[in-house]
């Protein structure tokens, strides 16, 4: 990376369609090939049963999570993550309806971001324990808005239940 602004950056990954692993494991290969960028760690991978909202039943999640190094603006790499999510041919229906591939930016450095586009801290991500279990499997000591551990917030959703259950690249 050229030397300039670098910014340790959270990336969250969600896919409940078309092969969910392979999924996860693609768009992790290519974050860590965007320019500018860097991939420093990885979490597990988390299974978790869909929220819906209708009865329509769903297929589970894989979810995980990782920490990068940046020099792309936060809007570069929401660019970036957009497109890797229409390569991966994205089904975007619905509010909560099920998706191929799904990439959140949880955390930018520790700025706050409110623009039309773009909120993070990911304004979701506090109420959803299938991001904060796998960011505290990587950052342990990371604090969120307000400066809340992030083992008090995990605590808040204890009844979301999930399941660590493989590494990338599938191992269990
Ligand atoms: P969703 O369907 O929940 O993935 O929402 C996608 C929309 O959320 C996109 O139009 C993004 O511009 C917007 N968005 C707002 N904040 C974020 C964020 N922190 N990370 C990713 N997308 C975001």
């Amino acid at each position: 990376m050229n030397a300039g602004l670098i910014v340790d950056c959270y990336i969250g990954l969600g896919s409940n369609q078309a092969e969910p692993l392979q999924q996860l494991n693609m768009a992790r290969e290519k974050i860590a090939a965007l320019r500018a960028t860097r991939l420093l760690q990885s979490s597990s991978i988390y299974q978790s049963e869909a929220f819906t909202l209708d009865d329509e039943p769903q297929n589970d999640y894989l979810n995980a999570v990782l920490k990068v190094q940046t020099q792309l603006s936060a809007i570069q790499l929401l660019d970036a993550l957009q497109q890797l999510e229409n390569e991966q041919g994205r089904i975007r229906e619905k509010r909560w309806g099920a998706r191929t591939l799904d990439l959140d930016i949880l955390l930018y450095g520790d700025q706050k971001i409110n623009v039309p586009r773009l909120t993070v801290p990911h304004i979701e991500m506090q109420n959803r324990n299938f991001v904060l279990l796998p960011l505290q499997e990587i950052s342990p000591q990371i604090k969120i808005s307000g400066n809340v551990a992030i083992q008090q917030l995990i605590e808040n959703n204890r009844n979301q239940v999930l399941q660590k259950v493989k590494e990338f690249n599938g191992t269990a």
